[in-house]
């Protein structure tokens, strides 16, 4: 992983503010995310969470669940999912060594720091389209991580 400076910054700072963007359209209640994925400077998917469909739900499918379920419990398709999708569906073609922005909002719809990677769902999706790189915001600033490494560290996440 490494934090970006300068005009590396600048730009990336503008993906994650079109990611912050994307994030607002989210229908779920529970958390809004945003993921734009980039190649070459142009944006080539982007996606936000929501159950399937844009569907909004009255409560989230994850109060509901036992602690015994056994597989992701979010009522949602993953902003990162969902950005994985759309450049699959519009631009496959670009999809290899391109990088993926995440970024979440609180309820006042401004950006959070992503703390370290967790989610091996995205990870491996990420892995298998072969995109080149993770970038998330972390309050010492943008952080990028070849995806290989994404998808390790998230397999060694433990809640502090
Ligand atoms: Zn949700
Ligand atoms: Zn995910």
């Amino acid at each position: 992983m490494k934090y970006l400076s300068g005009e590396e910054k600048r730009k990336a700072q503008q993906f994650m503010d079109k990611a912050a963007e994307v994030a607002l359209h989210s229908t779920c209640f529970r958390s809004r995310c945003g993921t734009v994925i980039v190649k070459d400077n142009t944006i080539i998917g982007e996606g936000f969470n929501s159950p399937p469909q844009n569907e909004c739900l009255e409560s989230c499918l994850k109060d509901t669940l036992p602690a015994s379920f056994k597989s992701d419990k979010t009522c949602c398709v993953h902003a990162e999912q969902r950005a994985i999708m759309d450049a699959l569906r519009r631009n496959s073609a670009k999809i290899e060594r391109s990088q993926l922005y995440f970024i979440r909002l609180d309820e006042q719809g401004e950006k959070q720091y992503a703390g370290d990677p967790y989610c091996t769902i995205c990870s491996k999706m990420a892995l298998d389209v072969r995109i080149g790189e993770f970038v998330l915001w972390h309050e010492q600033g943008i952080c990028v991580y070849d995806t290989k490494e994404y998808n390790a560290r998230s397999f060694r996440f433990f809640p502090k």
